[in-house]
């Protein structure tokens, strides 16, 4: 059976103050897919989810979710899990682990209104899911790179969206993090039934989840499932840089840069 399309993107143009960042885009995400999105700095890889999230309006074209298009998407927001590019954290930031997944609740709740019990015991059901409830009180500046990750992905989890969009959720994170974040992803989008869409430089680690691999280089350069998505012209394409695709286990392996004798 093919599941519905549940994120569409028609010849979508995002720009910032009239300089494109991505141009021309068309492509159709079916619901319950895990879609890894790849492309080099500076590629549009953000501008897309934020044009997913309704941040950012199409100067050109048209992105749907579900049945709700461009102005409208401000209402499906609260439907999408978002864990953007990790920034700095001040150590000496005044808020708890289960504060922050807290703050993943704000925008429904109202201006006036202070999270109570239910509120409370949600976040820490999430703080669960992710293997961080023993750390709620916490400050979140203690926190190592990887249960950061975690505290942002059970934040993206606390309205249980139907969609959860993650930007380069394990950059920065040392391998054995990267690991165990990528698990936790990967877990994540199958248990809940999730539709996915997941930012990263590094493909080869997600790649055994993925249904669909988009190579964005401010236009699509290829989109499909990785067998078909991942061939070497069209990544030297993309990177305009030398690129090596090998076989390993039955499914494609990238390597950038010159490599020899392989
Ligand atoms: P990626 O996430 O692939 O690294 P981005 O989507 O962040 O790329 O950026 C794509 C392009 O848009 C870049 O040229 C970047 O400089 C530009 N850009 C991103 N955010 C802004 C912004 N807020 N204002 C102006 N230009 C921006
Ligand atoms: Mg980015």
């Amino acid at each position: 059976m093919v599941s519905p399309v549940l994120i569409r993107f028609e010849e979508v143009t995002l720009a910032y103050d009239g300089v494109p960042a991505v141009e021309h885009a068309s492509l159709d995400v079916p619901a319950g897919a895990f879609v890894g999105v790849l492309g080099p700095n500076g590629s549009g890889k953000s501008t897309l989810l934020r044009g997913i999230l309704g941040l950012l309006t199409p100067s050109r074209g048209r992105i749907f979710v579900g049945d709700l298009c461009c102005h409208e998407l401000a209402k499906v927001r609260l439907e999408i899990g978002y864990v953007p590019q990790s920034s700095h954290v001040d150590p000496h930031f005044p808020a708890r682990v289960l504060d922050v997944v807290l703050m993943g609740l704000y925008p429904g709740l109202g201006l006036l209104r202070r999270p109570g019990r239910p509120h409370r015991a949600k976040a820490m059901e999430c703080l669960e899911a992710v293997g961080m409830a023993d750390l709620a009180r916490r400050p979140i500046g203690h926190l190592s790179g990887g249960q950061r990750q975690r505290v942002s992905i059970a934040r993206a989890l606390v309205r249980d969206p139907k969609i959860l969009l993650l930007d380069e959720p394990y950059s920065g994170l040392d391998v054995q993090s990267q690991c165990s974040v990528m698990e936790l992803i990967a877990n994540t989008h199958e248990q809940r039934g999730l539709t996915t869409l997941m930012v990263t430089h590094d493909v080869n680690l997600v790649l055994p989840h993925l249904d669909l691999v988009l190579a964005l280089n401010r236009r699509v350069f290829a989109y499909g499932p990785p067998n078909e998505a991942l061939v070497k012209e069209t990544l030297e394409a993309m990177y305009g840089a030398a690129i090596h695709v090998h076989e390993a286990h039955g499914r494609p392996f990238v390597i950038a840069g010159d490599t020899h004798g392989g």
